[in-house]
């Protein structure tokens, strides 16, 4: 099975690690350099973005983090996770850093005060099943998104009609909701199978390395 972390500074790990299990997924938490480097997929959870970046600064994750991003490894940021996969962000102090990664323009707690929570069918095009159900718990959106991106999920109705809430850039995934807190396994399971994707095209490189 595929190791998958779900980085474990602060934030709702369980959910993630439950979720993963769930789509076969060996799960482990991530804390250290050591442990980000055994596993083939990493989680950046929900939770607070700046506080996130200050453990991950301390704990001496930031830069291995970039690095591993840099270098393909396969990473689905939920929500505060989002952020931290942005190349840009808006509404957030300007000494904010980010993992970076994902050539996005993300708006932190974009739904406004008087939305601190709520839930809503959105448009998950493509994957197939319908809408999804989706939590927004302060949540950030994409405002704008590069052209190597697709977009995988927008809001449907109310003020927020039409924002961009999934997105995907390659081995990079991110949604501004927290589908490890509903039953609804979809975004876990397109996570899931990058991570096997990439995992079987390594395979299938170091085989072709062996033969020539
Ligand atoms: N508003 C939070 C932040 O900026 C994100 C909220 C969440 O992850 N549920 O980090």
């Amino acid at each position: 099975a595929p190791v998958i972390g779900v980085l474990a500074l602060q934030g709702d790990v369980r959910e993630h690690l439950a979720a993963l299990r769930d789509q076969g997924a060996e799960a482990v938490a991530v804390r250290r350099p050591e442990e980000l480097v055994a596993v083939d997929g990493l989680v950046v959870p929900g939770g607070e973005s700046t506080t996130i970046v200050k453990l991950a600064h301390r704990f001496g994750l930031l830069e291995p983090l970039r690095a591993a991003v840099r270098d393909g490894l396969p990473a689905y940021g939920s929500c505060a996770g989002m952020i931290l996969l942005a190349d840009r962000l808006l509404d957030a102090p300007p000494d904010q850093e980010t993992i970076g990664g994902l050539d996005v323009t993300v708006r932190r707690n974009a739904f406004g005060r008087q939305a601190d929570s709520f839930e809503s069918e959105i448009d998950f095009g493509g994957r197939g099943g319908g809408p999804l159900h989706a939590v927004f718990i302060r949540a950030p959106w994409v405002e704008e998104a590069g052209e190597g991106v697709d977009v995988l999920g927008r809001v449907v109705g109310g003020e927020a009609d039409g924002r961009i809430v999934a997105v995907r850039q390659g081995n990079l995934v991110a949604t501004s909701f927290h589908p490890e807190l509903t039953g609804d396994r979809r975004v876990h399971a397109l996570f899931v199978d990058i991570v096997r994707r990439r995992l079987a095209e390594q395979a299938g490189a170091e085989a072709g390395n062996e033969r020539g």
